[in-house]
């Protein structure tokens, strides 16, 4: 029987452990690429294949996903990251492969939470100097550039890596770091720094979810970014849900390991 193709559209920690469910639940009778934006230098070990790189819009995601003979997508990206989701939808259409879209679930509002919901980016740094004087922001390097007008609020801004330029902000310092963080390292981080705000994208999930509970056991602010709509069609929030869908839609046979 030949090997099945499957395409995984990663970048987050949930994609790596469905990659590593996956091979453990299909074994060879299936053929898995992740791919990667290439936007961190030192990406987490993955297994199967792995591509680095845009595709070119949803038109170069159809050629590939044709030219590569993919029999399955699953859409493990970021709930920000909605340019390569709404290519992916697209590019499935087009070539008629099956799509999942893995999308973990969002944070739930604790009674003692004191969020700002803000729709955009712009919003946050409009009224982030009403809040604190001393932000933590947790935005990914590509948006941190929205925080270059706020007067009077010095940023402790967390990237993935080490800024090759410096940040466009008027008074800021850079904690260098890769979730999952802890509650006791996040608690610690924001006393330390004297944090009175922090400004955060709604991204849910486990890995980065320490900072909001740090901030809710200290009475912070917390100014947070909503998601984009999510791209319609088939959706699960688990990466055991993704591995019933692929089993579900394609019967490959399980692998039985006997250790
Ligand atoms: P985006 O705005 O949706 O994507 C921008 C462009 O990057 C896409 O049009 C595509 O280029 C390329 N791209 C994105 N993800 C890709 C992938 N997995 N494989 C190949 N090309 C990809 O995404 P973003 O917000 O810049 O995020 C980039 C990556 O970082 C995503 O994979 C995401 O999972 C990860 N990430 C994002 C965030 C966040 O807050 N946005 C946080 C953590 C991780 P082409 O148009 O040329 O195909």
């Amino acid at each position: 029987m030949t090997a099945k193709e499957l395409l995984i559209l990663g970048g987050t920690s949930e994609a790596s452990v469905l990659a590593r469910a996956v091979i453990a639940r299909f074994g060879e009778t299936l053929n898995l690429t992740t791919s990667l934006a290439g936007r961190t230098q030192r990406p987490s070990s993955l297994p199967g294949r792995i591509r680095i790189g845009g595709f070119g819009g949803a038109a170069g995601l159809a050629a590939y996903l044709t030219e590569h003979g993919v029999d399955r997508l699953i859409d493990a990206t970021h709930p920000f990251a909605a340019r390569i989701s709404t290519a992916a939808r697209l590019a499935c259409e087009e070539a008629r492969v099956p799509r999942l879209l893995l999308l973990r679930p969002p944070w739930r509002r604790h009674p003692f939470d004191r969020w700002i919901e803000v729709d955009s980016m712009a919003a946050a740094a409009e009224i982030v100097g009403r809040f604190g004087r001393r932000a933590f922001l947790t935005v990914g390097a590509g948006e941190v550039s929205c925080f270059a007008t706020p007067a009077g609020v010095h940023f402790l801004v967390r990237l993935i890596d080490p800024p090759k330029r410096p940040l466009p902000l008027r008074s800021y310092e850079v904690v260098v770091g890769r979730g999952p963080f802890a509650l006791a390292e996040e608690r610690h981080r924001l006393k330390r720094h004297a944090i009175d705000v922090l400004v955060c994208k709604a991204s849910g999930g486990a890995a980065t979810e320490a900072k909001i509970l740090a901030a809710r056991e200290l009475g912070l602010p917390v100014i947070m970014v909503q998601r984009p709509p999510p791209e319609p069609g088939d959706a699960v929030e688990t990466v055991e849900a993704a591995v019933d869908w692929l089993a579900r839609e394609h019967p490959f046979p399980r692998v039985e390991r006997v250790s």
